[in-house]
């Protein structure tokens, strides 16, 4: 019998693999089609606590990751012993973590959240009284802390693709322009890069603040963010002046290397069924990562339909 094969991709894949995938979207995204895929395998052309996501929620598909070196620093950053002392330190705290974790991490988690609705998962918590610790993203933690006045205990890991911004490069490049500039940047950067963005979003949310940018149309737009998005960003709006945003002088290098990883040829090779299977989870593991993936899913569901 044919196998059923579902292809996905994170929007920081390269152009081509995107063009290859049934699916194209943010974490969000990619996890709520995840779910509901009626497909024998899923390839998951991403990194692996995606590829992770997708089996905890579709345990009965086979989930492959083309490249089995697709990690991500927020993980590998992260001891997941040091955070289950940590998690216990605070017994009376509700534990929020970042989509951008590993299954075991996901495990000690009492809510999952994404970037496009920590926001608004974080404040329906406070809003009930409770108290919250925030990991693994510092940077986001921090942003989300001064945004909102909260108090949040953080963990302190960061994506080593966004904490590169940096305000002095920032300046420079905006001080350059002759005329209107904007600056657009995603939550995972430090935050005197937050502070000085005209938007603060998502993927999907700086995605959208571009495709329904009403400004000048000669301004130039910095996207602070994986270089892999201004691909869409520009097939959305190819008559706007869009610019990775640097980091030094000279450097566009915002590329993150484990995306990138994800070749032509191995999501082929992932097509047949070669590649990282995500078969080593066990059945408890799932269970107990899978809740707070589903608490965050019917949160989004209800919050955004
Ligand atoms: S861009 Fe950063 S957060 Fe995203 S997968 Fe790469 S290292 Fe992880």
């Amino acid at each position: 019998m044919t196998q059923r094969v579902v292809t996905l991709a994170h929007y920081y894949t390269q152009p081509e693999i995107q063009q290859m995938a049934d699916k194209v979207g943010d974490s969000l995204e990619l996890s709520l089609f995840a779910r509901e895929a009626e497909a024998d395998i899923i390839v998951f052309a991403g990194v692996r606590f995606m590829a992770e996501t997708a089996k905890i929620l579709n345990p009965n598909a086979t989930v492959i990751l083309p490249d089995a070196g697709s990690t991500c620093s927020l993980v590998t950053q992260t001891d997941v012993a040091a955070l289950k002392t940590w998690r216990e330190s605070y017994p009376d705290h509700v534990h929020v973590s970042y989509i951008n974790s590993s299954a075991e991490h996901k495990a000690l988690s009492d809510w999952i959240v994404t970037s496009r609705n920590v926001d608004d998962i974080i404040a329906h918590l406070y809003e009930q009284g409770k108290k919250v610790i925030f990991s693994p993203d510092r940077n986001m933690g921090a942003y989300l802390n001064y945004q909102y006045g909260y108090d949040m205990p953080l963990w302190s890991a960061v994506c080593e693709v966004h904490d590169k911004f940096n305000e002095a490069a920032l300046n420079e490049a905006l001080g350059a322009v002759n005329g209107e500039a904007y600056l657009i940047a995603h939550p995972e950067s430090p935050l005197p890069v937050l502070k000085r963005a005209d938007y603060v979003g998502s993927t999907s949310g700086m995605l959208n603040w571009v495709k329904q940018f009403s400004g000048n149309p000669e301004a130039v737009i910095f996207v602070a963010t994986e270089d892999g998005i201004l691909y869409n960003m520009g097939l959305a709006r190819p008559d706007l002046d869009l610019r990775q945003a640097p980091i030094y002088a000279g450097c566009q290098c915002n590329s993150c290397p484990y995306m990138k990883m994800n070749t032509i040829e191995a999501v082929k090779r992932a097509q047949q069924g070669i590649g990282l299977k995500i078969d080593y989870l066990t059945p408890a593991q799932m269970d107990a990562a899978r809740l707070p993936i589903e608490r965050m899913l019917d949160f989004s569901q209800r919050y955004y339909a």
